[in-house]
């Protein structure tokens, strides 16, 4: 079998030199080793997605000489698919819904760090400080009988009672030079939200189940995104899913060694073409052969 990458964006703004950076290497990767390359868009947050930008990804890509399978894979379009699983987590009683608004999360946040540190995550978000955990059943079908909206965390000390050891195989490099066998932390995340009121999934859930129902065998993206491996390991653990082998590569910098950002202009790749840059001066840009 032929390996499967994918390039899988967001249509929440225009491609800069990262996104370039990330999907020429997805189809080097996959010309150099006879494999195949798919699109998915990313676009379950509804609030920041636009279809512009979308018909922007399918124009830039294609500009810079990038070919994939078609039908692209929309996840908008498959939000029973990531309810599905969300219902086998729940089964296993894995799910919680937490009530808090993010104004209430933000105020129990700054009360915990008023009595010393509180953890945050590896993006560098508090840990969720909550206790919906406990709400016996009754208050939790009250709540939900009164409307209250509700985000489902995942019972991480629960999920981790059900999983071993999980560990990743690295083909690149973490934050820290993590690579080769890269053991998983997903507790360092904290009880992560898996649906939202507004948007019934959340980035880990479906990336973890398109990319087993697309059979991705590379997952081939930024090491931004190291370590939500962890959680995508859990998940696939949980679920009884197949564990790609995992390549995160540097992100591009800008002049000032910022990470690039969608709205940083001297880097869109609109704004180089509009300059005169062509295909070859990207890869060049981006350091690529
Ligand atoms: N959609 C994510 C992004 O644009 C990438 C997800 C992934 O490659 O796992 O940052």
């Amino acid at each position: 079998m032929p390996p499967v990458f994918r390039f899988a964006p967001s249509p929440n703004g225009y491609l800069h030199l990262g996104h370039a950076y990330s999907a020429l290497l997805n189809h080097d990767l996959a010309k150099q080793s006879g494999g195949r390359l798919l699109l998915r868009i990313e676009d379950i947050d509804a609030t920041r997605c636009r279809p512009e930008f979308e018909q922007a990804i399918y124009e830039d890509l294609a500009w810079l000489g990038i070919a994939w399978e078609t039908p692209v894979r929309r996840q908008s379009e498959h939000f029973a698919a990531y309810g599905a699983a969300i219902d086998r987590l729940a089964a296993q009683g894995l799910v919680y819904p937490s009530f808090e608004s993010r104004a209430e999360v933000a105020r129990l946040v700054a009360e915990r760090e008023a009595g010393g540190a509180w953890p945050r995550d590896p993006d560098g978000a508090a840990l969720y400080p909550g206790a919906a955990r406990s709400l016996s059943a009754e208050q939790r079908d009250r709540l939900i009988g009164q409307g209250a909206p509700f985000a489902l965390r995942l019972d991480m000390a629960a999920a981790r009672a059900r999983t071993g050891g999980l560990r990743w195989q690295e083909a690149g490099e973490g934050p820290a030079g993590e690579t080769g066998e890269v053991t998983a932390r997903p507790e360092a995340w904290g009880d992560v939200i898996m649906a939202r009121k507004e948007t019934p999934t959340s980035y880990h859930l479906s990336v973890v189940i398109d990319d087993a129902l697309q059979g991705v065998t590379d997952v081939v993206r930024g090491v931004d995104l190291f370590w939500s491996t962890s959680v995508h390991r859990l998940l696939q653990e949980l679920l009884g899913l197949p564990v790609p082998v995992y390549r995160h590569h540097a992100l591009i910098r800008d002049g000032a060694g910022q990470k690039l950002s969608k709205s940083t202009r001297a880097t869109g790749l609109r704004e180089l073409r509009a300059e005169g840059a062509g295909p070859a001066d990207i890869r060049r840009l981006v350091g690529l052969p």
